[in-house]
């Protein structure tokens, strides 16, 4: 929008890989039986005493980490509280304060539409507990499923003012986060299942003031897409306002999927509506530097790094770089067959084509037993590159390696798929496929070098394939005198 520029602030909620609930012994899981997995103590019956899950303080802390977040040595949970029926207890237990949270002071770095990268600060990274989930039953009212209730929530929130300044942005930090979040193990990220739930708040102001606008917020973002949609949606609409001299209200809003706009939902509280204090059923977290030290070495290699490796150390291209670091066990995999043995270059175009392939039409992933050990694929990729093998041969040898198993250099001898270099063998094929096309070879002796691959083709299928084509190429060229 002309004359106006946009900031934007990320809080983002993240469902932890736990196998129970924050602060009881109740089963996670997603659907089910409304009701199905509640106990006293997530239904907030009186009496019932909370005992926190410590695998969940681990995976909010190694998030910290990850994002370069300062740990306390001493953190607390407080009581947030409202009246809500999603809420049993009344209030939500969560982290409240400054340096309080498990996680502050951190960052994350993006790459910008230009290429460039940028550092988004990060406030806080607290834990906190799900709320149970309201479904209105139309004429019959509303229910509440608290299968949801208690479950260990992480919450990540920007600093302000917000870095983010642009829709591109908004999406790409998104993206980088979540890309962190499932690689370390702490949360699935299933946006569109709600176990990773994003609230932008989004402020517009003239270019070049020093004053941020006053912010909404939007809920019910369940993509991606949706979050780019509504950021921008609120940019023009927000702009319109300010353009019409009209002020921009503090308010939390809903994002229509239907009509691509938002709307308003409610105004927005602010913190000290919240009441926020210690709780006291649950003591003081003690995080030992020793702790701390523990789940910053478990930490693997996060897939920036990575890619930056790929790129400088081992020769592949930025994109490449991104296709290996789709998901951990995919690059770990591709790191293993470079480890066996396997030129990166070779290793990475196998993995990213044939290998993809297999796995595809198999419905099979990297991980699942009876796929191609990563020394079965570096043995390929040698013979690939030692010139034993066409890149037709080293096809059949992977379906092979899925159907069958083996060494590859077995299944090329048992296949005869060697490729053929050997010279008078392919003066010989090339003469016979001159002698059989007169018609292709006069064009290309005449100047119409497109016809060549046609040729090359021919002699391709003379050999079942086993012909080196770039030999056959030369040798076309030498018998027609180009
Ligand atoms: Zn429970």
């Amino acid at each position: 929008m002309d004359g106006y520029e946009l900031s934007v602030g990320m809080e983002v909620h993240a469902e932890l890989l736990t196998e129970t609930k924050m602060f009881c012994r109740c089963r996670v899981d997603f659907g089910g039986e409304p009701n199905s997995r509640v106990c006293p103590v997530c239904l907030g019956l009186p009496g019932a005493l909370p005992v926190p899950n410590k695998r969940a303080i681990e995976l909010v802390v190694k998030t910290a980490l990850a994002l370069n977040c300062t740990v306390p040595k001493n953190s607390i949970f407080h009581r947030k509280n409202y009246f809500y029926p999603d809420i049993p207890k009344g209030y939500q237990t969560s982290q409240y304060g400054d340096t309080n949270p498990l996680g502050y002071n951190g960052h994350l770095e993006i790459t910008t539409e230009i290429g460039g990268a940028k550092r988004i600060k990060i406030r806080r990274v607290h834990l906190e507990e799900d709320t149970g989930k309201l479904t209105h039953l139309g004429q019959e009212g509303s229910g509440i499923d608290f299968n949801r209730a208690g479950v260990p929530l992480m919450e990540i929130v920007t600093e302000f003012p917000p870095d983010i300044s642009s829709v591109e942005e908004s999406k790409e930090y998104l993206v980088r986060l979540r890309e962190i979040l499932v690689w370390i193990g702490a949360c699935d990220g299933k946006m569109e299942q709600g176990s990773l739930r994003c609230e932008p708040n989004i402020s517009v102001r003239p270019t070049g003031s020093d004053n941020y606008g006053t912010k909404t917020e939007v809920k019910n973002l369940n993509s991606f897409k949706s979050v780019q949609l509504a950021v921008d949606r609120e940019f023009s609409r927000q702009s319109q306002e300010l353009s019409k001299a009209h002020s921009i209200r503090q308010e939390t809003r809903g994002w229509d999927e239907s009509k691509l706009d938002t709307y308003v939902m409610r105004s927005k509280e602010t913190e000290a509506d919240y009441r926020y204090f210690p709780c006291p059923d649950l003591a003081p977290m003690v995080l030992t530097e020793e702790f701390v030290q523990e789940l910053r070495e478990e930490l693997p290699v996060l897939p920036d790094a990575r890619r930056r490796h790929y790129v400088k150390h081992l020769g592949l291209s930025t994109q490449e770089a991104f296709a290996l670091t789709q998901d951990r066990a995919w690059s770990d995999f591709f790191e293993q067959v470079c480890r066996a043995g396997a030129e990166p270059k070779t290793a990475c175009n196998l993995l990213n084509s044939e290998f993809a392939k297999n796995l595809h039409i198999r419905d099979l992933t990297v991980t699942d037993p009876g796929v191609p050990t990563p020394r079965q694929i570096a043995a390929l990729a040698q013979l690939i590159d030692s010139g034993t093998l066409s890149s037709k041969g080293a096809k059949t040898v992977m379906v092979e390696l899925f159907e069958r198993g083996g060494e590859p250099m077995d299944i090329v001898d048992r296949l005869n798929l060697t490729q053929v270099s050997d010279a008078s063998f392919l003066i010989e094929a090339v003469k016979s496929a001159l002698v059989q096309n007169p018609g292709p070879a006069k064009q290309v002796a005449d100047g119409d070098e497109k016809v060549i691959g046609f040729l090359v083709g021919q002699v391709m299928k003379a050999t079942q394939g086993r012909a080196n084509p770039s030999l056959v190429h030369e040798e076309l060229r030498r018998q027609l005198n180009l």
